[in-house]
């Protein structure tokens, strides 16, 4: 069977990444979850008060930054390190989600990440998710899919998330956080979220994580002959 890439688009908190892991782990591929890396750079630039407004700052603040995904035995995920520092925790904070759609709407961040995301695929064999992966990263991808699912589903599945780590959270900042993402995701200039005129859409509103599963293992076989 050949290699592939396999991309794995769609708006926040629609379960992408279980998707795609699980997808990664079945076809012993790589799995890559470009959110990380914005919100990673989205942390230094809060951490390091970079002013994103101002492109001089932003470069500079760029050239100091090195991301990197390190496989966590414990977990069996890999973990997001910034500089050396694993900030898997910190990045999935709410002060990080409020900022990073704001932040990976720069050029010249979206130009960094880009870069990156592109040379880990060289290889073929990944599974990536994000916004813009199937439109941008790998335009040329073997297979793309699209997934989406009712936003009640969405903000249900977050919170709970969300939840585990934080006591005091409310549905309603959830809500807000997730539709406020989707619109800057979708109306920003640069690689807005889309779908790929050539990606399937996988709605998972009514679907188990095993079946979102399945399906998705089907398509990858069929484009693996
Ligand atoms: O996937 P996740 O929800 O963790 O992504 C966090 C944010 O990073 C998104 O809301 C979006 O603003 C940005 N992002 C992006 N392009 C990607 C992946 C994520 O703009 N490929």
């Amino acid at each position: 069977m050949k290699k592939i890439i396999i991309t794995v688009d769609g708006f926040s908190s629609c379960g992408k990444s279980t998707t795609a892991r699980q997808l990664a782990k079945e076809l012993n591929y790589v799995f890559i979850d470009s959110g990380a890396m914005y919100r990673a750079i989205t942390l230094y630039f809060l951490r390091n008060h970079v002013d994103w407004n101002n492109t001089p700052s932003v470069e500079e603040a760029l050239k100091n930054i090195s991301l990197e995904f390190v496989y966590n035995d414990y977990t069996g995920k890999s973990d997001m390190y910034l500089d050396d520092e694993n900030v898997e925790a910190m990045i999935r904070d709410m002060v990080v989600s409020e900022n990073v759609s704001e932040v990976a709407a720069i050029k010249e961040v979206r130009e960094f990440a880009v870069e990156q995301q592109q040379k880990m695929g060289e290889k073929k064999g990944i599974v990536m998710d994000g916004r813009d992966i199937g439109t941008t990263v790998f335009p040329d991808a073997e297979l793309k899919i699209f997934m989406t699912a009712d936003i009640t589903v969405r903000v249900e599945r977050r919170f709970k998330e969300m939840f585990e780590k934080n006591k005091s959270i409310t549905l309603d900042e959830v809500r807000n956080n997730l539709e406020m993402r989707d619109y800057l995701d979708t109306n920003r200039e640069i690689s807005p979220l889309r779908k790929a005129d050539d990606a399937i859409v996988l709605d998972n509103s009514d679907l188990t994580p095993d079946e979102q599963l399945q399906i998705a293992l089907g398509w990858a076989k069929e484009r693996m002959q």
